[in-house]
């Protein structure tokens, strides 16, 4: 498993899979709508970051934000989860860099 703080991709695109990566405050590399949080299409986020629009939900018109954790929000579920479960993923680690 690889832990991390990190919110732009890097584990990603050193090729750590999925699978194995806890962001503990999310990542840049999936967006979703702040009131219904269904997902919005990384192509799109791309095309309105670069012309400067705001990117809304397509099914209620709610703004859209990477999936990353501001200062005041909670950690995500599957992050408590994560580390819920350490001292046990500790045991059978190789190696740690904190
Ligand atoms: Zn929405």
């Amino acid at each position: 498993m690889c832990f991390t703080q990190n919110i732009d991709t890097l584990e990603r695109r050193a090729g750590v899979p999925e699978s194995k990566l806890v962001e503990a405050h999310g990542s840049f590399a999936t967006h979703a709508c702040i009131s219904c949080r269904r997902k919005f299409p990384d192509d799109e986020m791309k095309t309105a970051v670069a012309t400067q629009e705001i990117p809304r939900c397509k099914h209620c018109k709610g703004l859209v934000k990477p999936n990353i954790t501001f200062f005041g929000e909670g950690v995500s579920f599957v992050h408590c989860q994560c580390v819920s479960n350490f001292d046990h993923l500790s045991r059978s680690c190789r190696m740690s860099f904190i």
